[in-house]
């Protein structure tokens, strides 16, 4: 039987603890690659000979190198987060998978582009091999769906919209150039088949012969222009790439409606209903609906599983929408429910397997069935953006889209993949389906190099993750346990935001008895200075986290609840309409032993003390 995963061997480590086998992989790396070039044509006599190396011009070459690189060495030292640290709960960043940094730098000594076959034989095959392996992960059926890497999250999402907005034009542009596929459907019905639906008729028109003619007249060919496809509803927690990419893609901001969410920062099922009601009472189609597995700000993790029904239950009266999953944090914690042989396990096996193998240890209690439900509908999505950059611990830039039915590619591509997949002669000239062009195959090479070492199930990535929600978990109840902290004679109380659907914790201090929430704003935003890059190198900082604020522009009146649980008045909600929140991302393996816990947990309290008394003191 193959030897469990330890976590403690996949990272460089806070103290460069794996350093001797790194460097080791550097030396095999480096070494290989120099004998590849050596022995191609043995024959050939090396160009520059001992001579010419021995030239003043050529020696004062290599220096200026030298000096460039300690240049930039000294640079990065300086100014760089220490991401590695379990000091640092700021942003989605960790330290990335050895693997995954050995694959890349291989890799870039050979500058594969991932653009065209011909520029990365070798690459391109890995992409679209991490792409079946990612669809797998979401749930969906690897042999009919479709996925690959894309520079970041905020790209995938651009491209899920594009292939929603494509697709919902698809049964007009049949209408206008073969009605006789369309017979009997008035245009609202045409704007409200599934998805399914609508690739059978594409299918159609392909055998007819008039796919080109029905590109041609979609929205791809004749722009947005008087198309009236209808309303994209992401919830409020969105991302901000969703405003981009409404009015990248021609479908205007004023047709993007953000849906409120609930207390626990999820998407509110009922306000998305009425919503979707208000909107077909007046006859306008939907074009998209967004769900969020894991919010940039909050880690919410969006109930999929009642977007999916609610979807069933209007298919059964003619009204049907692309839905699209933004996991670009939280996809990758789906492992979490995989067993070693990928298969979604039941509730209570994922609740075994935690404790058997300590993927999460005892007390966490963190598993909610509305999450668990949650990650189980996934595959019911049309596509799902997820980030290997973030939860698959890979380094820049990679994220990934992946489709439920590769047919739908045909909408977006410039290149008649359709014609293709006939024959033997398999192109895939990536650049032709996708929104990029030219693009790193080492970024890809990371990403297949973390999948190989590291299972996308609860054996490989479950451990790693699983052990971030652990040090989350810890440290939300230490906040809820937390007594005030006392400074300078005065009382200072936190809360956190919401339970944690994952590993993001979001808390705010208060001085007890102030009733400003303009001051409990001050107070947070002078600890986020005190606690990040505000204050000057970060090297020297003892505990390093990021903010956010939750205004009433972005998150309505959902807000207001949290600010009243310190006690202060609703009115001065309405007055400020902005609450200032500190943000933790736990994406370090690292704060699950009690011993490493309870050291960060003491130089957390320190570190606020500090920051305290420097601001209040
Ligand atoms: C990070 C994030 C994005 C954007 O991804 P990038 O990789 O930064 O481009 C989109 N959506 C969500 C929910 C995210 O957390």
């Amino acid at each position: 039987m193959d030897e469990p995963l330890n976590v403690n061997a996949l990272f460089l480590g806070p103290k460069s603890e794996n350093y001797p086998f790194f460097k080791e992989m550097l030396d095999y790396l480096m070494d290989d690659h120099a004998d590849w070039r050596r022995h191609f044509h043995p024959q050939d006599q090396p160009i520059v000979d001992q001579q010419e190396q021995d030239r003043p011009d050529f020696l004062a070459t290599h220096q200026k190198t030298r000096e460039a690189l300690i240049e930039l060495a000294g640079n990065l030292q300086l100014c760089s987060t220490p991401w590695f640290s379990p000091r640092y709960l700021g942003h989605m960043n960790a330290d990335t998978l050895i693997a995954a940094n050995l694959g890349f730098m291989l890799t870039l000594l050979y500058n594969p582009n991932n653009c065209a076959y011909e520029g990365s034989p070798a690459t391109t095959a890995l992409e679209i091999e991490v792409g079946r392996q990612l669809a797998k992960l979401m749930g969906y059926d690897p042999s009919a769906s479709w996925g690959h890497i894309t520079s970041g999250g905020t790209v995938a999402n651009y491209e899920g919209l594009w292939l929603a907005r494509n697709l919902k034009s698809i049964p007009l542009a049949i209408r206008a150039c073969r009605p006789e596929l369309t017979a009997g459907l008035d245009e609202w019905q045409l704007l409200n088949l599934t998805t399914a639906e609508i690739l059978a008729l594409a299918d159609r028109a392909k055998t007819a012969g008039a796919f080109d003619e029905v590109r041609r007249r979609s929205v791809r060919g004749e722009g947005m222009r008087n198309m009236g496809l209808g309303k994209v509803l992401v919830p409020q927690s969105k991302h901000y790439s969703w405003t981009k990419a409404v009015d990248i893609l021609g479908i205007g901001q004023e047709n993007l409606i953000c849906v409120p969410v609930q207390d626990d920062y999820r998407l509110d099922i009922a306000a998305l209903t009425g919503i979707i009601d208000g909107l077909v009472a007046r006859q306008i189609p939907i074009l998209a609906v967004i769900g969020v597995v894991g919010t940039t700000e909050e880690g919410a993790v969006d109930e999929i599983q009642r977007i999916v029904r609610l979807r069933e239950r209007y298919e059964k009266e003619g009204v049907s929408f692309y839905l699209h999953i933004d996991a670009a944090y939280g996809g990758y914690a789906r492992a979490l429910f995989l067993d070693g042989e990928d298969r979604f396990m039941d509730c209570d096996e994922v609740h075994r397997q935690h404790a058997a193998q300590g993927v999460i240890h005892g007390d966490t209690d963190w598993l909610t069935q509305e999450v668990y439900e949650a990650f189980r509908a996934l595959p019911e999505a049309d596509s799902i953006t997820v980030d290997p950059h973030k939860l698959g611990y890979v380094p820049y830039a990679a994220g990934a889209i992946v489709a439920k039915d590769r047919r739908i590619i045909d909408l977006i591509s410039y290149f008649a993949a359709y014609v293709f997949e006939k024959s033997d002669d398999n192109p895939m000239l990536l650049g032709s389906y996708i929104m990029e062009g030219s693009k790193a195959g080492a970024a890809v090479a990371a990403v297949w190099m973390a999948h190989r070492v590291v299972p996308l199930n609860v054996t490989g990535y479950g451990r790693i993750i699983g052990a971030s929600i652990e040090g989350a978990y810890r440290f939300y109840r230490s906040l809820l346990a937390q007594q005030p902290l006392a400074v300078g004679g005065r009382q200072f109380e936190v809360i956190p935001l919401a339970r944690p659907d994952i590993n993001i914790v979001d808390y705010a201090f208060h001085e007890k008895g102030n009733p400003s929430l303009e001051a409990m704003n001050r107070l947070n935003q002078a600890l986020y200075v005190q606690c990040s890059y505000k204050s000057g190198p970060v090297y020297v900082n003892d505990f390093i986290t990021s903010k956010t604020a939750l205004t009433a522009e972005e998150y309505g009146e959902t807000p207001r609840a949290y600010v009243e649980k310190f006690g202060i008045a609703a009115a001065e909600w309405d007055r400020l309409e902005s609450v200032y929140v500190l943000r933790s991302c736990f994406l370090t393996p690292y704060l699950t032993r009690h011993t490493t816990y309870d050291a960060c947990w003491q130089n957390f309290r320190q570190a606020m003390e500090r920051a305290l008394t420097a601001t209040h003191g």
